[in-house]
C-alpha cells in the first residue's frame, strides 16, 4: 500500500515537473514573441559626434540626429 502511495506520488511529481516545464517554455516564447513585437530595441543608431553604436532606447535625439549620450548631444 505505502508502495503504491509512494508510485503514485511520484507519478504526480512528474507530471508536475512536466507541466512546470512547459508553462515554463511558455513563458519563454511569450517573452521572445513580445520582444519580436517591438523591434525598436535593437536598432542601432550611430553618435553623431563621436561615431559610438548605441541602441534606440538609449540614443538622444536631438534635431533629428541621434547621439550616444547627453554629453554627445551637447544637453545638460
Ligand atoms: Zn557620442
Amino acid at each position: 500500500m505505502l508502495i503504491k502511495a509512494l508510485a503514485l506520488a511520484a507519478v504526480f511529481f512528474v507530471i508536475y515537473i512536466m507541466f512546470f516545464k512547459k508553462s515554463n517554455k511558455e513563458v519563454q516564447s511569450n517573452r521572445k514573441k513580445s520582444k519580436k513585437q517591438a523591434p525598436k530595441g535593437d536598432v542601432m543608431m550611430e553618435c553623431e559626434k563621436c561615431e559610438t553604436f548605441v541602441s534606440e532606447d538609449e540614443a538622444i535625439i536631438k534635431d533629428g540626429k541621434f547621439y550616444c549620450s547627453k554629453k554627445c548631444a551637447g544637453v545638460k
